[in-house]
């Protein structure tokens, strides 16, 4: 029988291969024939950590080949493989908001923690099993991608305790100096098309009936991202959705800007509570489209 497959969502990141990574490896220790799979290469910050942890990137997959599943860092069948609906849901980690059809009773680990990495850390925890090194640098990678090395709204004292005891599992002595160069190789951009920025961390959204498109890009210079902003604009309208925004995060100051094209921006202004000025927005101390963008907007729609 085909080994069951464990993959997170598509535009795969770093939290998502991490926790596949781990929960791939946490059930094969119960005794379960697992195999870790990913919706997608990996993106540059996640190269980084594989790369510095010295395993390869996960197959790539679109649909499941194995009749069960286990679903981590996503819930959402819009964010999972093509034939969901076609195979059983075994468990799923996961640390967003639930959205979830199930027509068998099945596993569910989810926590508001700051990374489904941190999750997994405590669920080796629990069952007194050892992360393996490189699977624990996996974790703390993931943790600190999503947590923007701590610093997001959307950190616990969970993932606060969590990365220090997981960067001694991987052998790493500054946390912070690793942390820094894992997300700035995730800022060159370069080298990145107008698509891969709109779409290489891009979520679909349905808000007050609208259907909304909500892409991230991480770097050190918003104002050199927005030297693209033509580029960005005719990729937005050419991708056809009624509304996309692109969050444009500066990972050293904590700070966003909004890139928005649609039909509702007034709306998408009073969300924010700041002025849309040539369809940029200023977004002062968001990092989080999960908890400082999805959900004003979600209330203003
Ligand atoms: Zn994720
Ligand atoms: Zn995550």
């Amino acid at each position: 029988m085909a080994k069951m497959q464990v993959f997170g969502h598509k535009n795969p990141d770093t939290d998502t291969v991490a926790s596949a990574l781990a929960a791939a490896d946490l059930l094969a220790q119960q005794g379960l024939a697992t195999e870790a799979v990913a919706q997608g290469k990996p993106n540059q910050e996640t190269a980084y950590a594989l790369d510095y942890f010295d395993l390869q990137p996960l197959p790539v997959i679109d649909r499941a080949s194995s009749d069960e599943v286990v679903l981590v860092d996503h819930n959402e069948a819009a964010q999972s493989v093509d034939n969901l609906a076609d195979v059983t849901v075994y468990g799923i980690y996961d640390h967003h908001k639930f959205s979830f059809q199930n027509a068998t009773p099945l596993y569910i680990t989810a926590k508001p923690w700051g990374s489904v990495a941190t999750i997994l850390y405590y669920e080796y925890q629990q069952q007194q099993l050892t992360i393996p090194a490189k699977i624990a640098g996996m974790l703390a990678s993931g943790l600190i991608s999503d947590t923007l090395l701590l610093k997001s709204p959307t950190t616990t004292d969970y993932d606060r305790q969590a990365l220090p005891a997981l960067a001694k599992m991987a052998g790493i002595d500054d946390i912070e100096a690793y942390g820094l160069a894992m997300l700035k190789a995730g800022t060159d951009l370069s080298n990145r098309s107008i698509e891969d920025l709109l779409e290489g961390d891009a979520k679909s959204f349905t808000m007050g009936g609208h259907e909304f498109r909500i892409g991230q890009v991480n770097t050190v210079d918003i104002d050199d991202v927005l030297t693209r902003k033509d580029e960005l604009e005719a990729g937005m309208k050419a991708a056809g959705y009624e509304d996309f925004l692109l969050i444009i995060t500066d990972i050293l100051h904590s700070n966003s800007k909004g890139l928005y094209l649609g039909d509702a921006p007034e709306t998408v202004a009073a969300a924010f509570g700041q002025q849309l000025t040539d369809g940029i927005i200023n977004l002062p101390g968001v990092v989080s489209r999960k908890k400082q963008v999805v959900p004003p907007l979600e209330k203003a729609f």
